[in-house]
């Protein structure tokens, strides 16, 4: 081999050897397409062995049916061009032998012999990777773009300034329409826009961008902004990062929400609290806020320390059960639980001071929600010992009051504003039964609804009503007292007391009956009397006349009898003389019978002229009169001193006269003894006559008044029987009564009675008769 030839060969054996060892498969193949030589990595990239090369390749073999055509038009193309000219701008998808295929760029260039294309080099290169890349990328793009839409649409359908910023210059790189028309335009620096400042903000102030840049994460922060006009707004920004490949942070969207209103609105909030809890700091009243487990989340502590000695530090955190009395606890949660379920409630309960004593307290609460929508309870109570202790005394006045009104034997029953019959007294359940609790309305009227004329509403407005009620139930009738009644709590309630009159009202018929009864008699009695009084003036008439005109006629008969006796004494006998002395004695005792007679019509109608009366001097004129019988007798007549009364004197001295006369002339065997008194006794003088006579038998005490009743024969005493008939009636016209006292032998004591006269005087005047 010449030296050349073995240059040659040399420099071939070194190019296979590099074309060996390259990464990329390289082939050559003659102008037909056989290939004439593959290096190593051929074999192992298309599954070649060399036995199939030895046997024959072709390098259409390698590409995909489908890329063939183009294929061989470009190696024709290639084969007419110049070694120099290299040609490689060609991708094609290449086929292994299994049939697998995979993308690949072919550098080929023609091989040039004498100047003569004999063929063609390639170098094929797996682009896979470059080709997965490239489609992650146009994929990648397409997202971007297709996100870079959507974006701008949401964008642009905020009405809210929305941008995006550039994080290394702090530049605008999009904004939304809104924000565009409140200046941010691409290209303009933030800091300037919002904050009129020319380098990137610093603290104070908390920067989104650098929020963003440095957490890689979503950020709120509130700023406040210069508008056009330079006016103070603020702004809650919200800032999202966007992130390039390696995770860095390359933009931020801002989002600015104006809350300017919502600042005045919080501000004024903020005023308004402080405000609030100065009056609460400041208030008399407990204030205190619990929550739904009724535990304290606030309290006043200066009205909560002087009240019921507690700082916040003991309360808050606390539930207010804790410090409720025992017996108010039951009570008080059910407030509590009927507030929180109403809106609203009160109750009254005893709290436990720190010092361990029980305050009262009226508590009254109402529900509010707090910011995160919590139900609170805000409690409002007074201190109310002193009311509860004025309510209890109150209480036990009433206590005290019922067991009085228990006792009562009139009916008694307490009606409340609310038409409830709160009580009702022994006395009255006996007669109605047990109806406490009743409505009064559907007791006494089986009414379901309050009476048309309910007199009630006048006693709840503090009037007394009287009544008188007819109950059905029992037949009664009752008298009614209606009286206000004020409870402990204010209210007015109706006490009523009912007291039985039906026996009043039955007795006050019969008075009425009897009254008219009384009248009738009244007005017969009155006629009667008017008869009696004409036949009694017709009577005296009569006697009056009687006595006058018989006078004549028995003085003619005794003128007659004595005359005969006169003229005839000589030549009468013993027997004659007699007979004219029976006839004389005859007319003088009708004479006198006449004159008693005559005395006693009289009676009627003489007199009658009542008038300051003195006994005393009656008394005198009486004993002158009967002067010659008592001597005759030796009567002993002695008196008290005797009252003035009204009367009629003569009647007067008529009276005593026939009295002492009597006693006279019913004496005994031993001489008269008489005596008069005259006294008071209530609205009546009692005049006595005292004599130690013959006395009277009881059976005749009555008899001895009536007119010519006698008890003797006229042999034994003289008299017509008369006397005492006088007595009673001058007794009778002075509206006096006489009767008498007697034991036979014993002596009598005449009894008259003169009615007693204001005007009237007694005098001390004593007389005295005794001979
Ligand atoms: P007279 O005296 O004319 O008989 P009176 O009417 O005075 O009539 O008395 C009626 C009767 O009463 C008397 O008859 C006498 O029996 C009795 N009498 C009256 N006074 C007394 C007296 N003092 N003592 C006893 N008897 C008396």
């Amino acid at each position: 081999m010449s030296n050349t030839e073995q240059k040659l060969k040399d420099s071939e054996e070194r190019y296979r050897e590099l074309a060996n060892s390259l990464p990329q498969v390289i082939c050559e193949m003659n102008e037909r397409g056989n290939l004439t030589f593959i290096n190593a990595n051929a074999y192992s990239v298309y599954g070649y062995t060399p036995d199939d090369f030895n046997k024959g390749l072709n390098a259409i073999q390698m590409v995909i049916p489908e890329d063939r055509k183009r294929a061989m038009e470009n190696m024709k193309r290639i084969l007419r061009r110049k070694e120099e000219d290299i040609i490689g701008d060609n991708e094609y998808t290449a086929l292994r032998k299994d049939g697998s295929t995979f993308p690949v760029f072919i550098y080929s260039s023609p091989i040039v012999y004498k100047d003569k294309s004999v063929g063609m080099r390639s170098i094929i290169i797996d682009i896979t990777d470059q080709k997965k890349a490239e489609q992650k990328l146009k994929d990648s793009e397409e997202k971007y773009r297709k996100q870079n839409v959507f974006l701008n649409n949401i964008l642009e359908s905020l009405t809210h300034p929305f941008y995006v910023i550039n994080v290394k210059d702090y530049t605008i790189a999009l904004a939304n329409s809104t924000a565009s028309s409140e200046g941010f335009e691409h290209g303009q620096y933030c800091y300037s826009l919002s904050h009129n400042n020319i380098k990137p903000c610093e603290a104070p102030c908390v920067c989104p961008l650098n929020e963003v840049k440095n957490t890689k994460k979503p950020c709120v922060v509130e700023h406040k902004h210069y508008d056009k006009e330079g006016n103070e707004q603020f702004y809650e920004i919200y800032g999202y990062p966007i992130l390039d490949e390696r995770g860095n942070v390359v933009q931020m969207i801002e989002y600015a929400l104006n809350i300017s209103d919502r600042k005045i609105a919080q501000q004024e909030l903020k005023e308004s609290e402080e405000k609030y809890r100065l009056i609460s700091e400041t208030a008399y009243d407990l204030i205190g806020v619990l929550n739904k487990k009724f535990e304290y989340e606030y309290i006043n502590e200066t009205a909560f320390q002087q009240i019921l000695g507690y700082s916040s530090e003991d309360l808050l955190g606390k539930s207010a059960l804790q410090f409720t009395h025992p017996e108010d606890i039951s009570s008080t949660a059910k407030a509590l639980f009927d507030g929180f379920k109403q809106g609203k409630g009160g109750a009254e309960l005893r709290f436990k001071h720190k010092d361990g004593h029980w305050v009262w307290i009226e508590a009254r609460g109402r529900i509010f929600f707090d910011k995160d929508r919590d139900s609170k309870a805000i409690i409002i109570s007074r201190d109310i010992t002193r009311r509860k202790q004025a309510e209890r005394e109150l209480q036990h006045e009433r206590d005290n009051f019922l067991n009085i009104l228990d006792s009562m034997e009139d009916g008694v029953y307490i009606l409340n504003q609310q038409y409830d019959i709160e009580y009702v007294n022994p006395s009255l359940s006996k007669e109605f039964g047990q109806f406490e609790g009743m409505k009064c309305f559907k007791y006494f009227e089986d009414r379901n609804e309050i009476c048309p004329r309910c007199k009630n509403r006048e006693v709840f407005q503090g009037k007394t009503v009287r009544g008188e009620w007819f109950s059905f139930k029992n037949q009664k009738t009752y008298d009614l007292i209606d009286t206000p009644l004020k409870n402990p709590d204010g209210s007015i309630s109706k006490l009523t007391i009912m007291r039985d009159e039906t026996d009043k009202k039955q007795a006050e018929v019969k008075l009425k009956e009897s009254e008219e009864n009384l009248r009738v008699s009244n007005e017969n009695l009155k006629k009667t009397l008017e008869e009696l009084k004409s036949s009694n003036k017709e009577l005296e008439q009569f006697a009056f006349i009687a006595s006058h005109d018989l006078q004549e006629p028995l003085r003619m008969v005794s003128g007659f009898a004595n005359l005969l006796e006169k003229r005839y004494r000589e030549s009468l006998d013993e027997e004659a003389h007699d007979f004219i002395d029976f006839i004389i004695d005859g007319t003088t005792r009708m004479h006198n019978l006449i004159n008693d007679l005559l005395t006693f019509s009289r009676i009627g109608t003489r007199g009658k002229v009542f008038k300051p009366t003195d006994m005393n001097v009656v008394l005198e004129a009486t004993l002158n009169n009967i002067r010659i019988s008592a001597i005759e007798t030796n009567a002993i007549i002695t008196n008290d001193p005797l009252p003035v009364i009204i009367a009629d004197k003569s009647q007067m001295v008529q009276l005593l006269q026939n009295l002492i006369s009597n006693a006279i002339k019913f004496h005994g065997p031993v001489p008269p003894k008489i005596h008069i008194t005259g006294e008071v006794k209530k609205d009546e003088w009692i005049f006595t006559v005292r004599d130690n006579g013959i006395g009277i038998d009881s059976k005749n005490f009555e008899r001895i008044f009536v007119i010519f009743q006698r008890l003797h024969k006229k042999g034994e005493f003289p008299g017509t029987g008369i006397g005492l008939t006088v007595c009673k009636r001058i007794i009778q016209l002075h509206g006096g009564k006489i009767w008498v006292e007697s034991e036979l032998k014993k002596g009598s004591i005449f009894h008259f009675s003169i009615p007693r006269n204001q005007n009237e005087v007694s005098t001390n005047k004593k007389v005295l008769y005794s001979n």
